[in-house]
């Protein structure tokens, strides 16, 4: 991309020369996830920082000019200023990162990896749940460590939607347009500073798309946009929302993201030496990768070999239906020119993505990922037996243990998730360059010797920010106009900043449960309201919406706690995102996630709060069953399968009100008699943090992917022995 371009952009602020870098910053995302650069905007005005939902873009737009020429005579912020973008000019230039030192035969050869989200801050709203934050921590990760990654995904126009709880609980969608340029995305541009367009066929027509630039540090993000004037009124909503419900619409993006991603990084002169898929939703890259080996006078089964070798996929799903799938009518009419250009049958190219399910025969996307990948992966333990047994058909001839899909457990970014009081208390306790060796399990140790005074006091702090932003959130709803007064107490304005406190939010897919708790209203309500020892419980999710299921579960949830008997101790916070989840990740003290095993392939959100020692109480399913210890948190049910749902329901529940009754509730109120402080909790804190920080770090994550999936394709000599 032109630099003078860019210039242009990082310098349309009205900013005094002496901060004229604050331009620069908010341009690349590398602010998010320093806490000091974070401040160096909400410093300046924390009230306009707020309304303008630190987005930096909006806010230097706004600010007055009275409160940066304040900022410019304060020497104390000149100072922080000094060294942020010191810091950031050291983090980008730096030759020696932690990739060229371990790996410097391979700092030329691009990894590109695809995904139809990124959830990397709340001012880009371009992902729905824990598929795109983990799109969005590992490329923050790949930056951290010096991987030479480069990323594709698209920028939905309408972003996700925006939720609203009418009184009686129904969740209403609402979207807007978002503005180009409000956001920290930049237009790629040609010599004479034209939009870079790609174009994809699609039935009757070529669909043009344009290309945005997001700096993730050091990683560049290309998010691929239809919304351009060539393209027809329909077609330049092909990239509007995510997920859409309507399979035309749903296979015309994933073509423009495999096939459109694949182009795009061919016109921006990107050659990379691993293609990685998250998920199948970007598999249709594999085709435009053997077309042009075909092109290139390969046979077929020439360039099959060749794109395998460099491919990896990974699968989050395991349920068959929950996968992205079409039926053969609609592959035929979007793709039957493809297999003509690749020079083989209609046969053949099904054979590709087949999966013959009781609903007939479809067109799997993972299928044709995992069928044209050398590197396969499952995102959990579990979760590797089960993905391993789902797609036993695809290798027949093998037994279900030999099926060549490894596992690789997800992680989450440190510092995007980690309380800055809490990087404050680290940095006092782990030694200065504590967060370099993050992953090393040993430093972990010292958390030990953190004083519990010093751990509870900023515990209590982020249960007291919570609690407060919680209550300013319900005011602000209250003052939008149009609601209901019991709407504001369900949304959390009786909560009690020092009550034990129980966090659940994630998207409402019915698997999930998020209603297992009502399993047994009265139980529920007496373990919520005892007077001696409350109990608070904080909801927040998205249900797609165009699935009635998920709507049912927060309107069940919604109605139960507007009850009085609830006395407000139990709320749903509209519109959660990644914004909210900071807040709910840091500030509760148990983390609850319910899920039905084996259905949760790993879920991230109980690594989030154990990074901030918020203890997780968790079924036996996905990363907790391997984060699980006995001692470092609380597990659900049993570690075995069941047959029958409403009987693993009922078990659920059921040790669900045992461990709160029992344990939980007890321990956080039990406090000693010295210091009045609830020891065994902070015991407990600690040996958490200890004992799950280093391994679900999403550091771990990306050098495990390193190690085990793409060296093997960059050194095919040293291939790995899959465990
Ligand atoms: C981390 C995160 C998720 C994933 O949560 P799980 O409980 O792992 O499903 C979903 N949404 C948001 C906004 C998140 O931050």
């Amino acid at each position: 991309m032109n630099e003078v371009f860019q210039a242009h952009y990082h310098n349309r602020f009205p900013l005094p020369r002496r901060i004229e870098r604050l331009g620069e910053l908010a341009y690349n995302l590398w602010w998010t996830w320093n806490p000091e650069a974070v401040r160096l905007y909400m410093r300046i005005d924390p009230l306009l920082w707020e309304r303008t939902y630190h987005n930096p873009i909006k806010f230097l737009r706004q600010v007055e000019r009275a409160k940066i020429n304040a900022a410019t005579l304060n020497r104390y912020y000149l100072e922080n200023y000094d060294r942020v973008l010191s810091e950031f000019d050291s983090y980008m230039q730096r030759k020696d990162t932690w990739f060229a030192q371990t790996y410097p035969q391979w700092v030329y050869r691009p990894i590109a990896y695809f995904s139809m989200e990124f959830g990397l801050h709340e001012t880009l709203p371009i992902y729905a749940g824990g598929l795109g934050v983990l799109s969005g921590d590992h490329l923050k990760e790949a930056s951290d460590l010096g991987l030479p990654m480069v990323a594709v995904g698209f920028f939905y126009t309408e972003g996700y939607f925006t939720q609203r709880i009418t009184e009686d609980g129904w969740q209403e969608a609402e979207y807007t347009h978002q503005v180009f340029d409000d956001l920290p995305v930049l237009p790629v541009l040609d010599e004479e500073e034209k939009p870079i367009t790609v174009s994809v066929e699609l039935p009757g027509r070529e669909v043009q798309v344009r290309l945005w630039e997001v700096h993730v540090g050091r990683i560049p993000l290309y998010l691929l946009d239809a919304n351009v004037e060539a393209n027809s009124v329909t077609d330049r909503t092909l990239t509007a929302r995510l997920y859409s419900g309507d399979l035309e619409m749903r296979i015309a993006q994933e073509l423009l993201l495999g096939i459109g991603g694949v182009r795009a990084l061919r016109v921006l002169g990107y050659n990379p030496s691993v293609w990685h898929m998250n998920e199948g939703h970007s598999a249709f890259l594999v085709l435009e990768r053997l077309r042009e080996y075909i092109e290139a006078g390969k046979s077929f089964e020439e360039a099959k070999e060749i794109v395998k070798a460099s491919n990896v996929f990974t699968t989050h799903t395991p349920v068959p239906a929950g996968n992205d799938e079409f039926p053969l009518w609609l592959i035929e009419k979007y793709l039957a020119p493809i297999w003509t250009q690749l020079g083989i049958t209609r046969e053949e190219f099904i054979e590709l993505g087949r999966h013959t399910t009781p609903w007939g025969e479809m067109f799997s996307m993972p299928v044709l990922g995992l069928k044209l990948s050398e590197g396969r992966n499952a995102v959990s333990e579990l979760h590797g037996q089960v993905a391993r047994k789902m797609w036993h058909f695809l290798w027949p001839d093998l037994e279900v243990d030999e099926v060549p899909i490894t596992h690789i457990t997800n992680g989450v970014h440190l510092s995007t998730w980690l309380a800055r009081r809490m990087r404050y208390l680290f940095d006092e306790y782990l030694g200065e360059d504590w967060i370099e060796r993050h992953d090393d399990f040993e430093l972990w140790e010292k958390v030990m010797e953190i004083p519990d005074e010093k751990l509870w006091e900023v515990h209590r702090h982020l249960k007291r920010k919570l609690a407060y932003y919680i209550r300013e959130r319900a005011r602000w709803m209250w003052a939008r106009g149009n609601v209901h007064p019991v709407q504001v107490i369900a949304s959390g304005v009786l909560l009690d900043p020092y009550a034990l406190t129980i966090g659940f939010a994630r998207r409402f897919a019915p698997y999930k449960r998020a209603n297992l708790l009502l399993h047994d209203p009265d139980r529920l309500l007496r373990i919520v309201t005892r007077a001696d020892m409350p109990v608070q419980i904080i909801f927040a999710g998205k249900s797609h919406p165009d699935h009635e299921g998920g709507k049912l579960i927060i309107q069940e949830i919604y109605r139960f706690l507007k009850r009085s008997e609830v006395a407000g101790r139990m709320v749903f916070l509209e519109e959660y995102d990644v914004n909210l989840a900071r807040y709910l990740v840091q500030g509760v003290d148990v983390w609850l996630n319910t899920p039905r095993r084996p259905n949760e392939a790993s879920g991230t959100s109980g690594m989030k709060a154990a990074l901030n020692g918020v203890l997780n109480c968790s079924v036996y399913d996905g990363w907790w069953r391997e984060g699980y210890n006995g001692q470092n948190g609380w597990a659900i049910g049993q570690d075995v399968d069941y047959d029958d749902p409403q009987r693993q329901d009922e078990e659920d529940a059921r040790s669900l009100y045992d461990l709160l009754e029992q344990e939980i509730v007890p321990l956080y109120y039990r406090r000693r008699s010295s210091d009045e402080l609830p020891g065994d909790w902070l015991y407990m804190m600690k040996d958490a943090m200890r004992t799950i920080v280093p391994q679900f770090v999403m550091r771990r994550m990306v050098k495990e992917y390193l190690d085990r999936l793409y060296i093997p394709i960059l050194s095919p000599k040293k291939k790995v022995i899959e465990t």
